[in-house]
């Protein structure tokens, strides 16, 4: 099958050369990354079927809205002379995409072939979390190994495996570090259930947290910020309001101990 013939599979109407262009991305390896997690062999594999078909988008820019491109064939390539830092043979998945070739996008496709807009940020689910070091799945199983460090001549990091699901992928602005552009999602099937009442619980606490958060902010800013903020808080869940709380009792803290040091060196006066 042809690149066209591959690509139409995907289209409403048949697309001809001329109206598309064709560009290949790398969307992930199986390197240790910053995080220290790398995909199992068996996870490229699966995101390699998953990801045929999905759409990018580019640097989530209102702009560039309707610049969007799709995957319509990957490949698992193997880097000749390549490897991951444990030493295993480096392996990529690489993705072949098109655009529709429009005036709106003619500056982007310009970027796109002078190598500019080169990073990809991938979204996937990975159902486990197994450790390198003795196979256990930390869903289910926690063991005591600590990821980074070493065990004999075995490192100890996370494999991600059992992909369930390729969400997105989109041009990012160039990640400092390997493999940023990487998120990983992960399912936490092992966890019971929680009763209604438990939720009810949950909901009221997050509520209770919510305002406090909200009064926490008003302290330490007015009028307009003090607005963003809340609007910033509503959106919040509650593991995010208990960090976010954390954060402003741990400035206020450093606010406070500033003003001490002032009021110290007031009474020396
Ligand atoms: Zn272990």
């Amino acid at each position: 099958m042809t690149n066209l013939e591959k690509l139409n599979q995907f289209t409403r109407r048949e697309l001809q050369e001329d109206e598309v262009y064709l560009f290949d991305v790398i969307l992930c390896d199986n390197n240790i990354d910053r995080d220290l997690e790398c995909f199992s062999d068996k996870a490229l594999e699966q995101m390699q079927e998953l990801f045929v078909g999905k759409t990018g988008i580019f640097d989530h820019n209102l702009k560039s809205n309707n610049q969007t491109a799709r995957i319509y064939d990957t490949e698992l390539v193997t880097l000749p002379d390549k490897f991951t830092k444990d030493g295993r043979p480096l392996i990529a998945l690489k993705a072949h995409a098109y655009m529709i070739r429009t005036d709106s996008n003619a500056d982007f496709i310009r970027e796109i072939d002078a190598g500019i807009k080169k990073e990809v940020s991938v979204s996937c689910c990975a159902e486990r979390q197994i450790c390198s070091i003795c196979g256990a799945d930390r869903h289910e199983s926690a063991c005591n190994h600590i990821v980074g460090k070493h065990y004999g001549e075995k490192y100890c990091y996370i494999i991600l495996d059992n992909i369930q699901d390729a969400y997105e992928w989109s041009f990012v602005a160039v990640p400092a570090q390997p493999n940023a552009g990487v998120t990983k999602h992960f399912q936490h099937e092992s966890m019971p259930q929680a009763s209604p009442e438990l939720n009810q619980l949950l909901s009221e606490l997050e509520l209770q947290m919510r305002t406090e958060v909200f009064q926490l902010c008003g302290k330490q800013s007015n009028g307009a910020i003090s607005k963003a903020l809340r609007t910033a808080t509503d959106k919040m869940d509650l593991q995010e309001l208990l960090h976010f709380k954390q954060m402003l009792l741990e400035e206020q803290k450093q606010d406070m101990s500033q003003a001490y040091v002032q009021l110290a060196d007031f009474q020396q006066r």
